[in-house]
C-alpha cells in the first residue's frame, strides 16, 4: 500500500458512526431497522459477502436475517416471497444476493421489492430517482464510489470527471451522482474510441469495467483522483487466488494523486452504503407511515 491510498476503511467508518447513531435513535423512537438477505440456491458462493454485511449491520444494530431459497425455486414462489417481506413492518430492508440460478430474473426481483425497502438502491424506482437528484437510496457501489472522490476534498463542482463502464448498476449511477454534485461528467464504454484521450484530461476517473489492467499509468493526468471498482479474480505469481481491480495499481499509484486499493478501496465503503441506506429505507417507511396517521386523525 502506497501514501496515495484512499483507502476504503476510514471512510466507511465515518458513514457507520453516523448509521450507528440514527440506528440508536429510531430504535429508541419504535423504529428498529431489520434488514433481510435472501440468496437463492448455491449459498456458499456468497458466503463470505453475507458474512461481512451480518458483522456490519450488527456492529451498527442493525438486526440481520438470511433467507435461504432452494435452487430449484420458481420466480413465482420468489415474488411471492418478496411480497410478504415488503408488507411486514418487521422487515425494514431487503437485500437479494447474487447470484441467483438461471430460471430467476435477478431484475424481476429487484422491481418486486418495494421501493420503501429497496436498501440496495437496484429498484426501477430508485434508479429512477437519481435522476431527480433525489440520492438517499442510490445503488451502493455507485454511491460508494462517489464518497470516496468526495473524500479527496476535492471541489466537485465543474470537477472533470471520466467514468470508464456504463453498466446500469454501477457506471450509469455514478455518472447521475455526479452530475448531481456539479461535476462535468463523461462517459466511456466499449465503442469509445481513444479511451486514454478522454481519461488523460480527467481531474477523476471512475472505472468500472471488469478487465484487470485496463487503465495504466500513460492514461492519467499526474494528480488526478483514481477510483477503481472492478474485481477480478486472479492467480498470483506465486500460484495463490486473489484477487485485483480494473487499474494497474503498480503503474498508476505513481502518477495519481489519490487510488482507490482492491481489495480495500471501494469494497468496505459499499458495505457501510447498504447500511447507510438502511436507515435511508427506514425513514422513508416512518414518512409515509406518519403521512397516513396524520391524513387519518384529520378525517375523523
Ligand atoms: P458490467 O455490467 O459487465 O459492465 C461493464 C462495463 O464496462 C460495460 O458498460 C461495458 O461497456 C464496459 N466495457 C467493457 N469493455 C470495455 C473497454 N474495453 N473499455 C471501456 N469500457 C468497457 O459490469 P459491472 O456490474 O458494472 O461491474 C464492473 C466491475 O465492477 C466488475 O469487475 C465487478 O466485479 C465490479 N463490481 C464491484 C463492486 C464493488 O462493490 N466494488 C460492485 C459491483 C461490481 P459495453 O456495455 O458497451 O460493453
Amino acid at each position: 500500500m502506497g501514501d496515495r491510498d484512499l483507502r476504503g476503511k476510514p471512510v466507511a467508518d465515518a458513514i457507520l458512526e453516523k448509521v450507528r447513531v440514527e440506528v440508536d435513535s429510531l430504535t429508541d423512537a419504535g423504529w428498529p431497522p431489520k434488514l433481510v438477505s435472501i440468496t437463492v440456491g448455491d449459498v456458499e458462493a456468497v458466503d463470505v459477502y453475507v458474512r461481512n454485511q451480518r458483522r456490519v449491520a450488527e456492529r451498527v444494530g442493525i438486526a440481520f436475517e438470511e433467507r435461504a431459497f432452494p435452487g430449484d425455486v420458481t420466480q413465482e414462489e420468489m415474488e411471492v416471497a418478496i411480497s410478504t417481506m415488503n408488507v411486514d413492518p418487521r422487515v425494514t430492508g431487503i437485500i437479494i444476493q447474487r447470484p441467483v440460478p438461471p430460471q430467476i430474473s435477478i431484475k424481476a426481483l429487484q422491481t418486486a421489492v418495494h421501493p420503501f425497502k429497496d436498501v440496495e438502491g437496484m429498484n426501477p424506482t430508485s434508479i429512477g430517482n437519481i435522476v431527480y437528484n433525489e440520492l438517499d437510496l442510490a445503488p451502493c457501489t455507485a454511491a460508494a464510489s462517489v464518497e470516496l472522490l468526495k473524500s479527496t476534498n476535492l471541489p466537485m463542482q465543474g470537477l472533470e470527471v471520466v467514468v470508464v463502464g456504463h453498466s446500469e448498476i454501477v457506471g450509469k449511477p455514478i455518472a447521475f451522482l455526479l452530475m448531481a454534485e456539479g461535476a462535468t461528467v463523461t462517459v466511456c464504454h466499449h465503442m469509445t474510441r481513444a479511451l486514454s484521450v478522454h481519461s488523460r484530461r480527467a481531474d477523476a476517473v471512475f472505472v468500472a469495467v471488469g478487465k484487470p489492467k485496463l487503465v495504466t499509468a500513460d492514461m492519467i493526468k499526474p494528480g488526478a483522483a483514481v477510483i477503481d471498482i472492478g474485481i477480478n479474480a486472479i492467480t498470483k505469481e506465486d500460484g495463490s487466488e486473489g484477487i485485483c481491480g480494473d487499474v494497474d495499481y503498480d503503474g498508476v499509484s505513481e502518477v495519481a494523486g489519490w487510488i482507490t486499493p482492491v481489495p480495500g478501496g471501494v469494497g468496505p465503503v459499499t458495505v457501510a452504503i447498504l447500511m447507510r441506506n438502511t436507515m435511508g429505507a427506514l425513514k422513508r417507511q416512518k414518512a409515509a407511515y406518519e403521512a397516513t396517521f396524520t391524513q387519518n386523525s384529520a378525517a375523523e
